[in-house]
């Protein structure tokens, strides 16, 4: 099969056609005579509860539920993120998300594993968690590296032993930096314990559930852009995080920045009540926000991957660097080798999009959608 259009590739946008056999991109021929459309990799979410009323928590059905949905608007890999409850309600979640990974889903997106978001967070700093925080013990750490399927979590550093951060780091679980009161000094020590065992370090939806940077006192932030190689997420739906914001890490963090959703099971539902780790929340025109009347703080979002594109772009983000932070980087900071951008011997996971940047096709596997 071949599709061709104008190729967005780390390197700028050229003409060009894909060749593509068995699901992987072959070869890329240059081109300038081609279909007006441009050609991007599929998009990578990090940080996805639900969508199409279906949540991660649900067990597989809803699992792939969403994971249909999210495919609708450009996504290709996704990890499935539990909400912090209960632990043996996280445990069967944990469960559901390895039977889609392990089974895969028809027709849908690839299911590396799953973002743990909590327990491991600080009380303090729930944001829309439910209360039932946990510091990690070997229970809990054999439990998790006994599924293996938990390729991401979401922690505080102040509620983590040095142990737990080297178990995890030890067995490739990305430690993310979130719903957390952390002192700059407290994540860097963090960073140095786990990258003896070579952790790779990110944030969790940069400045929420967070301390603000002080000129005096960095915090989590601080720490996350200062240093060289810590990734860090950023949900970029305009109401999370104020554009100003977002252009500033975009020039900060550069090759580091990736933008998820941090969707809810309300994502492509109409507005009205909907739930969130077994709390109320209330969605009105593209934000969610807690309690029946949406009186409270913001919840997860309703976000999709190709609106996050769309804002980026409006906010001065050029394609080339909206594809980075949708694609390229998240396989970067997850290891995924084989995908993310458009180059021979990747995936043929790709979406094409119209001069407004709305999706007009999917392709997973050089199956069409
Ligand atoms: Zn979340």
């Amino acid at each position: 099969m071949r599709i061709d259009g104008h190729l967005v590739t780390p390197h700028g946008i050229q003409p060009g056609v894909l060749e593509i056999q068995d699901g992987i991109i072959t070869q890329i021929e240059a081109r300038s005579n081609v279909q007006d459309r441009f050609i991007l990799p599929g998009f990578i979410d990090l940080h996805v509860h639900g969508g199409d009323n279906a949540d991660a928590m649900d067990g597989p059905e809803a699992v792939a539920r969403m994971a249909r949905f999210h495919l609708s608007h450009g996504t290709t890999t996704l990890y499935p993120t539990t909400m912090t409850r209960p632990w043996p309600e996280i445990m069967d979640a944990l469960k559901g998300i390895q039977h889609v990974t392990r089974q895969g889903i028809t027709n849908g997106p690839d299911v590396p594993g799953a973002h743990l978001e909590g327990p491991f967070i600080n009380p303090q700093r729930l944001g829309a968690q439910p209360p039932f925080t946990l510091q990690p013990t070997d229970r809990e750490l054999n439990d998790i590296l006994a599924l293996d399927t938990v390729r991401l979590t979401t922690l505080a550093p102040e509620c983590c032993s040095d142990a737990a951060i080297l178990t995890m780091a030890q067995h490739g679980i990305r430690l993310s930096i979130g719903h957390t009161c952390a002192t700059c000094e407290q994540c860097q020590h963090m960073m140095r314990i786990a990258r003896t065992q070579n952790g790779v370090i990110g944030g969790t939806h940069l400045f929420n559930a967070m301390p603000e940077v002080k000129g005096r006192n960095p915090g989590p932030i601080g720490a996350l852009l200062a240093d060289d190689d810590a990734f860090m997420e950023l949900i970029f739906d305009t109401h999370h995080v104020h554009p100003a914001n977002f252009t500033m890490v975009r020039k900060a963090a550069g090759e580091r920045l990736m933008l998820v959703t941090d969707a809810m099971r309300a994502t492509g539902c109409p507005n009205g009540v909907s739930s969130l780790g077994g709390q109320e929340v209330y969605v009105n025109n593209g934000t969610a926000r807690m309690g029946a009347d949406g009186s409270g703080n913001l919840a997860g979002s309703v976000l999709t991957l190709d609106q996050a594109l769309k804002n980026a772009c409006s906010h001065g983000a050029s394609l080339v660097e909206a594809s980075r932070m949708l694609s390229t980087t998240p396989a970067r900071y997850m290891g995924l080798n084989d995908r993310g951008s458009l180059k021979p011997g990747m995936r043929a996971d790709i979406l094409s999009i119209n001069e407004h940047y709305n999706i007009t096709n999917v392709w997973l596997a050089a199956k069409s959608n």
